[in-house]
């Protein structure tokens, strides 16, 4: 592209010529292809096979189509410009709008802190409160203990002063002896009546306080760089599973067994097992679904393959490594696939690694609306929560969020009416990272199932059908057997 001449190098040729300074002769050509003024000895030289002209040839060629040259500008760069400038326009209000959004979430957030921290604040001074009316009441009566000793005191005194004149020496004694009971008489002690309740406050630690606000992040700090890509055949990655820094678990879709390929030193090596999803324990077992057998199968490290579990009548899709044991997707066949009925069995199992159920997770909280149709792939978040990849028709799928206890907290639809989810890893901070097959992107949500932003998009990732997160490393397997890593830039 040519760069707009603010003080033109040439502004005129009868002005001033330009000498080569290779070749210390006239400028007095172009090239057309470089678009560099040149000599005629660059023309034979560096430029030999290119199309130069005489600057007068060139120049009366452009003055022929000027006036098109100048129009085109005027019609569509300029008016392409324009359209850039009002999407700018548009950018700035989209972002001002973002901007109200997140400030009223954390507004919203604040606010509950505060109501939360009044209702603490009532509770202590409640409590507070209380002691002080309990003690004042005991207090109260106290008093007015006291107050009909002393007028029991002052009538006797009264009495004696008055009557010990004609009083008998025996009364006189036993009148004498009441009169000092009753001062000596210690039952209207008002010692204990004190307010006892303290108040201590608590530590105002930054940290905490920071936890509970909450934080910002910035979403152009969640990237990713391509490092790598390996050619694997030309079928759909159908199962991937990164083992390794540069060794991941690979089946293509056709394909009868998985293949170990080491990305470093390009090499394929063949395993003994066929699986349908595939997971690596912390100590390097692997277990695979096996859906033509409806069993869970474990490959040892010396390769060989023994069955753990069997799942009939139902047949197993999904796996992955959970707290304990592991998760495994469960269907049926005898009824619809995509529409089941109520005797359709369409669940999650979390099993022990020898394959005792631990639990199922297959209904919502009534007991009777099923929580997926084709459960697919299923994965454990680092905050226990389970993340199914909830296939809803040939083409179109959700990401459905339970708690580990089985409460179902979320729903991600994606972004259009065709998400095609086809695979879940999951980043630092719990955040999601979800396959979108068919509008070749790849969504990061946050962990509760909020979309952040597209990491990759079409051009870097056709068609994601399978993900793998090793540490950094994220693996991204496509429908045509190209496998791509890229390393998280942070996070
Ligand atoms: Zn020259
Ligand atoms: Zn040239």
């Amino acid at each position: 592209m040519a760069v707009i001449p603010v003080s033109s190098k040439y502004p005129c040729a009868q002005e001033h010529i330009p000498m080569c300074i290779k070749h210390d002769l006239n400028i007095d050509m172009t090239c057309e292809d470089c678009d560099e003024f040149i000599c005629s000895q660059c023309a034979k030289t560096d430029h030999k096979d290119h199309d130069w002209k005489t600057i007068p040839t060139a120049g009366s060629l452009r003055r022929r189509e000027l006036k098109k040259t100048l129009s085109k500008v005027k019609e569509n760069d300029i008016a392409e410009i324009d359209k850039k400038m009002k999407k700018a326009s548009k950018q700035k209000e989209g972002n001002k709008k973002c901007c109200d959004s997140e400030v009223s979430k954390l507004q919203k957030h604040y606010d509950a802190i505060v109501s939360k921290l009044d209702e603490i604040k009532k509770n202590l001074e409640t409590k507070l409160v209380e002691n002080l009316e309990r003690k004042n009441a005991e207090v109260s009566k106290k008093k007015l203990d006291l107050e009909k000793k002393r007028d029991h005191i002052k009538d006797l005194v009264e009495f004696l002063e008055d009557k010990h004149g004609t009083m008998s020496d025996y009364s006189l004694i036993d009148n004498l002896r009441d009169l000092t009971n009753l001062v000596s008489n210690t039952d209207s002690d008002i010692e204990r009546g004190d307010h006892s309740v303290r108040y201590r406050g608590g530590d105002i630690s930054e940290g905490s306080l920071d936890s509970i606000m909450g934080q910002t992040f910035d979403l152009d700090d969640f990237r990713v760089t391509e490092t790598d890509s390996f050619q694997y055949g030309d079928e759909c990655l159908y199962v991937f599973e990164a083992i390794k820094k540069d060794v991941c678990l690979v089946r293509a879709l056709e394909s009868e067994c998985m293949e170990l390929i080491n990305i470093g030193n390009k090499e394929v090596e063949k395993s003994n097992v066929r699986g349908d999803d595939v997971c690596v324990t912390a100590n390097g077992d692997v277990y695979a679904t096996d859906y033509d057998n409806n069993c869970v199968v474990r490959l040892s490290p010396s390769g060989s393959v023994s069955t753990v579990f069997s799942t009939a009548p139902l047949l197993p899709v999904g796996i992955c490594q959970s707290t304990g044991g592991l998760l495994a997707t469960l269907v049926d066949d005898k009824t619809k696939k995509y529409h089941p009925d109520s005797k359709s069995r369409r669940l999650v199992i979390h099993v022990t690694l020898t394959g005792d159920v631990i639990r199922e997770y297959e209904y919502q909280e009534d007991d009777q609306t099923m929580l997926f149709t084709v459960p697919w792939r299923v994965k454990q978040n680092g905050n226990t929560d389970i993340c199914v990849v909830n296939r809803t028709s040939q083409s179109t799928g959700e990401l459905v969020i339970l708690s580990s206890s089985g409460f179902l907290k979320s729903v991600y639809h994606g972004q259009n009416l065709n998400f095609n989810p086809t695979d879940v890893v999951f980043a630092s901070h719990c955040n999601i990272i979800v396959t979108d097959f068919d509008e070749s992107k790849i969504h990061l949500l946050s962990p509760d199932g909020e979309f952040m932003k597209y990491l990759l998009t079409e051009n870097e990732v056709p068609n994601p059908y399978s993900m793998s997160l090793y540490q950094s490393t994220l693996w991204v397997g496509d429908y045509q057997g190209l496998i791509k890593v890229f390393q998280f830039n942070n996070a």
